[in-house]
């Protein structure tokens, strides 16, 4: 899952691993006496009565929970909100109903290897697409609902996925989707035809693609013959319709082809939705190798203006997602949008005296190397 928050307090009778939603009923009672209920789900009946609380265990009448956790965590709990608990009293918060960017993380492997991967690779992996269903299970259903499917790589196990299309089908079939994937798997028709038979209809295809060529896009990827297979993915995707938004992360190797990708991609996938430009975040894999990866985004600013120009003169709908306006060129602001999620979005002292800070996606609280060159607009 995406670990929202995660702190530790001490548990009661928890014996597994569970995932729990924040009931609504007498929530603003609870929380003024530093504690929340959880409501059961169908995977942990048991859990009926099931607290988060601030106090220490209640030695009279002890309720299964959470106990001693930070008054912050409990204010900030919301009917809605989704935790997994496990049994060494670890809280995570996996899903927040007031959010706009929640996702379901469903495995840590991946097929590719690259470069400026954000995560950190587990000792030991583990797919997590049980977890995701139990959360889909779990979600409140509401007219905008909107998440990210991400891992790893979520196609590695079509089977496991096309479970979690069957529960989205079920329970919300308008639910808008950003399905992260590299595209590889989908190079398999025949695959492609099985994932698609249930999933919902507004489910996005986000895929990357990091270069207009074999080389440089597989020495980015570490993957010999990733950019026949995502470009064959891509266009299986578009045979049944479905949309394709296109993804560039910049990155040292591919920052001065930026134009010769967009007209790649222009020439190639026009029918595309969105295409967006993404800087780095410095975190993971990317943050050992940052020495070879990193590029600050206003030594690429001109290259990634004639990339967004071309584009959109083309009238292919562009976006800049993760730079701050103050890195950008003026001619192309337009074009970036408040990308980074709230739970990992942070500023720079610079920026309390910018008047664009309410507009501006600010840098990832999670990336250990940060544009320069930040002057408040
Ligand atoms: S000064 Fe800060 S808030 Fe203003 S544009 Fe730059 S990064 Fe964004």
């Amino acid at each position: 899952m995406i670990i929202v928050k995660v702190i530790n307090a001490v548990p009661f009778k928890i014996g597994r691993t569970i995932i729990l939603k924040m009931s609504g009923d007498f929530l603003p009672v609870l929380k003024e006496h530093g504690a929340v209920a959880l409501a059961a789900d169908e995977q942990a009946p048991e859990s009926e009565a099931f607290v988060l609380a601030r106090f220490p265990v209640d030695e009279e009448e002890p309720i299964p929970g959470l106990y001693e956790i930070p008054e912050d965590f409990i204010s900030g709990l919301n009917a809605g909100d989704i935790v997994k608990i496990l049994p060494n009293g670890e809280l995570q918060l996996i899903w927040e109903s007031a959010s706009r960017h929640n996702a379901v993380f469903v495995t840590d492997y991946c097929n590719s290897d690259c470069i400026m991967c954000p995560q950190t690779p587990e000792t030991k992996p583990e797919h997590h697409y049980e977890t995701a269903k139990s959360v889909l299970s779990l979600i409140d259903e509401k007219p905008s609902l909107s998440f990210g499917i991400t891992g790893g790589e979520p196609l590695l196990l079509p089977e496991k996925l096309i479970e979690l299309f069957d529960v989205c089908q079920k329970r919300f079939p308008d639910v808008s989707i950003q399905l992260l994937t590299n595209g590889r798997i989908l190079a398999d028709f025949d695959v492609v035809a099985k994932v698609l038979k249930n999933c919902p209809a507004r489910t996005l295809f986000c895929i990357p693609l990091y270069a207009d060529n074999d080389v440089e896009h597989d020495a980015i990827t570490g993957a010999s013959g990733s950019f026949s297979q995502s470009i064959r993915g891509i266009h299986n995707l578009i045979r049944f319709k479905r949309p394709v938004e296109i993804r560039v992360v910049m990155v040292k190797q591919n920052s001065k082809r930026l134009k010769d990708l967009a007209h790649f991609i222009f020439w190639n996938f026009p029918f595309a939705v969105h295409v967006a430009f993404m800087g780095m975040e410095t975190s993971g894999v990317a943050s050992r190798n940052l020495e070879n990866v990193w590029i600050d985004p206003v030594d690429y600013a001109e290259e990634l203006a004639q990339a967004v120009t071309f584009l959109h003169q083309r009238l292919i709908n562009v976006s800049i997602f993760n730079i701050p306006l103050c890195s950008l060129p003026e001619n192309i602001r337009s074009f970036a949008r408040d990308s980074i999620s709230g739970w990992k979005k942070t500023f720079v002292p610079e920026c309390n005296d910018c008047t664009k800070s309410n507009e501006c996606c600010g840098f990832f609280a999670t990336s250990v190397k940060k544009p320069e060159h930040i002057k408040p607009l």
